[in-house]
């Protein structure tokens, strides 16, 4: 039987988890699911915006006619046999052992004239990514193209990462090179001890939601009561806890707090949180960290972001303030002249700001007269306001700023597994737990594009109120929707921690 090829997205799931790997050899096939929806946003984005970079800059580029793979790898050796300049979504195809067989198709290969088996030139590879920063993902790709290369045309190329766009110019943002020697063989090497070793543990991550075995894990998971349904459960402890044969929960809590701090990577307060988690679990209900966790000062508002998926970017600020009167902020850099400042829509107030420092500059104004915290999830808000407020407005808000996710995890723990999804301790698995809803299909991806698609609509609206208040229903309505459903979770989970907690 011809071996199945062994791609960089096989060393990329390598290298994030090797359970991943051990069942696309061993696990059923039927129970692999469809790509996430985020996933397939996040897709799309990457392939329009790959278009967009290699349209703008290599029109002339030498185009590829094949469709099927055997000949697409023909047609692209044959064009770098003829010294063409560049080629996009080239296929390249290694045998690199009897029993091993590479493919990989970068985003582009150049030619440049370092001579090779070709002739008096050779081929570097490049990868072009949306966002800013390289990631090991993205390095451990590029290595393989470029080790792929040095078995076809003799010499390892150097390679780049293009990474994040520069809409002036269209150009990225920054080019990282890369020219220390691709070291391959050892993650082949430990892709065949994988494949042929025992089941690999369950390790659930931030990748779990991009992978079709999700589901299966989170089965398997919890019919085990596997010790990774525990949020803040670093892998190097996962480790070593299975060594010591603590596999499962019921296990786990015989341990003392004391125990469990010695594993690695533990320490006195986590081996806290971890038992808690592990008794919440246990027990189906929340489970205290302590005798009795403290209520936090009055709320003056309730507030969360949206962002751009990418630059991190405000372009919504919704809010509740103490009377439960909601509203956002949202961001419109050309808002068309006579346009409405404000309108109302499904019973919040939307009003249109020109970018983010107006936006927080608007909550500033909001809060200024009003006593009281505000109450936000997770270190993003704080992250953004310092990132895009003015000075003045971040002295204003800085310090009446309280992250409910920390205040709320430190007091208790929830009897929601972490999964493949989702971790345990994020708004909507806790807010969920409390019976809190979002709408049907809704998540951040989508409400982005919802804005994005609004953006472009904006161009074409007439500037009377109607028109607007038509783009907003039928297009951005979702994303604020969403948006909504957020701010209203965050408020009932702030009121469960007030109403648990002593006086
Ligand atoms: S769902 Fe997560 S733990 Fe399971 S195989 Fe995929 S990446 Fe690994």
């Amino acid at each position: 039987m011809k071996p199945k090829p062994i791609t960089a997205t096989t060393l990329v799931w390598l290298q994030r988890c090797a359970r991943r790997i051990w069942l696309d050899r061993h696990g059923d096939a039927a129970q692999r699911v469809a790509t996430d929806p985020v996933l397939q946003h996040q897709i799309a984005r990457g392939h329009a915006h790959e278009e967009a970079i290699v349209a703008a800059q290599f029109a002339q580029r030498h185009p590829l006619v094949a469709t099927a793979w055997p000949e697409l790898v023909a047609e692209t050796l044959a064009a770098m046999q003829s010294g063409v300049p560049a080629l996009h979504q080239g296929a390249l195809e290694v045998q690199a052992h009897d029993d091993m067989i590479l493919c990989g198709s970068p985003d582009l290969l150049f030619r440049v004239e370092q001579p090779s088996q070709l002739g008096a030139w050779s081929y570097a590879p490049v990868e072009i990514k949306l966002h800013r920063e390289p990631r090991p993902d993205d390095q451990l790709q590029l290595a393989f193209y470029r080790w792929m290369l040095g078995m076809l045309q003799g010499n390892v190329p150097e390679g780049e990462l293009w990474l994040g766009f520069d809409a002036a110019t269209h150009q990225p943002l920054q080019k990282v090179r890369q020219t220390k020697p691709p070291h391959v063989q050892p993650w082949l090497d430990l892709l065949t001890t994988v494949r042929t070793g025992d089941e690999a543990p369950i390790n659930f991550s931030r990748q779990c939601s991009y992978c079709h075995w999700r589901n299966a894990c989170e089965q398997e998971a919890t019919q085990r009561q596997d010790i990774a349904l525990l949020g803040q459960l670093d892998r190097r402890t996962a480790a070593a806890l299975r060594k010591a044969g603590l596999t499962n929960l019921a296990a786990l809590v015989q341990l003392t707090a004391e125990q469990l701090a010695a594993y690695p990577h533990v320490g006195p307060k986590r081996a806290v949180q971890l038992l808690s988690h592990a008794h919440a679990l246990l027990r189906g209900a929340p489970y205290p960290h302590s005798a009795a966790a403290m209520r936090l000062p009055p709320a003056a508002l309730f507030l969360d972001i949206e962002s751009h998926p990418v630059t991190q970017m405000p372009w919504a600020f919704g809010w509740m303030d103490a009377s439960g009167q909601r509203g956002s902020f949202v961001v419109v850099p050309q808002r068309p002249r006579q346009a409405p400042a404000r309108l109302d829509i499904a019973g919040s107030s939307v009003s249109f700001v020109p970018d983010a420092a107006a936006g927080w500059q608007a909550l500033a104004a909001l809060v200024a007269a009003q006593e009281g915290v505000i109450i936000h999830w997770g270190h993003y808000e704080r992250q953004m306001l310092q990132q895009d407020a003015t000075p003045s407005v971040q002295d204003a808000l800085s310090e009446r700023m309280i992250d409910l996710q920390r205040k709320i995890t430190q007091a208790y723990s929830f009897p929601i597994a972490r999964g493949a999804g989702n971790g345990a301790t994020t708004l909507k698995a806790i807010g969920g737990y409390l019976g809190y809803t979002w709408p049907a299909a809704a998540n951040w991806a989508a409400a982005w594009d919802a804005y994005h698609q609004w953006c472009q609509q904006l161009a074409t609206v007439r500037t009377q109120q109607q028109p607007w208040a038509d783009a907003i229903d039928t297009t951005l309505a979702d994303g604020l929707a969403y948006l909504m459903s957020d701010v209203v979770a965050l408020h009932g989970v702030w009121q469960w921690l007030q109403n648990n907690a002593a006086a």
